[in-house]
């Protein structure tokens, strides 16, 4: 964990966290650089010697200074629009390592990355691989194209980041798959030659993934029996994090060897596209009590970020932990924290014991460095959050505060 107490002060790195919401202003979000290269790092070292690419997860967290930071270290990016892919351009990712995921990719989008040259699309249906054929066609070039595939295993996870089963609108059944490839052999615009997967997020039992690897390897063999030629697996992401005390999240290093050691020998290309498990414990978001209010039946503390900040509590019931930024030793309360906005579902946490703190003190959200700002809207009328990332003892706005003219912007 980039985050821990210095003389009773909370830092990120080398920096005291006060000194950033003193100078920036809150609610804000923070991010550990060294964190998010290391845990890359801890995927691309654990492949070893076999051939891969870790494509990160854009949709996690797309600020250029996150893209930059991991772009210098080589990584690969998943997009799952043409804004990603603009924004993965514009912090000097290589598009010959971008691979173009999602269930609705627009036509403009698939030109968009076919003149970028990207390394491949994964398709989620046939009428799109007729697209993409026929866009490539037009454009004299050829789309490198996986098929996603849906396995069907249960990712028990929380049923809106759970993303591989019949009933999902993700992917192409496994039975399907063999007539597709069959059928797309013809197209000339398009090298059909990889399987992708993607079973959802926040995993934290490792079990349902390795099947959903185990399931891709038959179905390779199968189609490779078939005379189709697959060179690229692609494994998706979702690995999960510890967000609650005693929570226990896989380790990187220990997911992937048990992936590689299913795969090694076969002469496949392995990608992966982990988000969360990169970004998501590098980031806190910042921010100050405003009032202490008592109702008959509930304690609340109504700080100053709310649900248009920090989406994932109203969405999925997630928890964040929450820490005093100053941890003098004090009583414990009983409280609900909530924002201000208009919702009851503008809460950040519910009957939570937290550290009993006043108007003015500063409160850390834990592990909101993924699925975090880039969930953060306008509603209400509240500028979005500045971001800053810490590197060492030194730290930066890597992006402004939105101002009240930033709001009407294009009105
Ligand atoms: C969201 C998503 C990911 C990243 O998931 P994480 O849980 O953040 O690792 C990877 N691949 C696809 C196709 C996705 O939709």
């Amino acid at each position: 964990m980039p985050y821990a107490y210095q003389h009773n002060t909370l830092h990120c790195e080398q920096v005291p966290l006060a000194e950033i919401a003193a100078r920036v202003g809150t609610p804000c979000y923070v991010y550990s650089s060294a964190d998010i290269v290391e845990r890359f790092c801890a995927y691309d070292r654990a492949f070893g010697d076999m051939p891969h690419l870790v494509c990160y997860a854009v949709k996690a967290n797309s600020n250029l200074s996150v893209l930059r930071l991991l772009a210098g270290e080589g990584a690969g990016f998943d997009i799952v629009s043409g804004g990603e892919l603009f924004r993965v351009l514009q912090a000097g990712g290589d598009p010959r390592r971008v691979v173009f995921s999602g269930v609705g990719k627009t036509p403009e989008e698939i030109e968009y990355a076919l003149s970028e040259g990207i390394y491949s699309f994964n398709a989620e249906s046939e009428a799109e691989i007729e697209l993409i054929d026929s866009l490539a066609l037009r454009g004299g070039v050829r789309a490198r194209v996986s098929l996603r595939v849906n396995p069907d295993v249960d990712a028990a996870t929380h049923p809106y980041i759970s993303t591989g089963l019949r009933e999902h609108k993700f992917g192409i059944v496994i039975g399907a798959i063999e007539g597709m490839y069959q059928r797309a052999a013809t197209l000339q615009g398009i090298i059909l030659d990889g399987v992708s997967c993607h079973i959802g997020s926040q995993l934290l039992d490792t079990g349902p993934m390795l099947d959903a690897v185990d399931k891709m390897l038959e179905l390779v063999d199968h189609l490779r029996g078939r005379g189709i030629e697959i060179r690229h697996l692609d494994l998706g992401g979702g690995l999960g994090i510890a967000y609650k005390p005693g929570e226990k999240a896989p380790a990187i290093g220990g997911v992937v060897a048990a992936i590689t050691g299913k795969v090694r020998g076969r002469g496949l290309h392995v990608m992966v596209e982990p988000g969360r498990s990169i970004v998501g414990e590098s980031g806190v978001l910042l921010t100050r009590v405003l009032y202490r209010k008592r109702t008959p039946r509930k304690e609340f503390v109504v700080v100053d970020a709310a649900m248009n900040d920090l989406l994932r509590p109203a969405l999925y019931q997630s928890y964040h932990e929450i820490l005093p930024v100053e941890s003098a030793p004090r009583h414990t309360v009983l409280a609900d924290v909530v924002g201000p906005i208009c919702e009851t579902g503008d809460f950040l946490a519910r009957d939570r014991k937290i550290s009993d703190v006043f108007p003015g003190d500063l409160l850390a959200l834990l592990t909101a460095g993924a699925y975090g700002f880039v969930a953060a809207s306008n509603y209400n009328s509240r500028p979005r959050a500045a971001e800053v990332m810490v590197e060492g003892g030194r730290w930066r706005v890597v992006r402004a505060r939105e101002t009240f003219e930033d709001l009407i912007r294009g009105e």
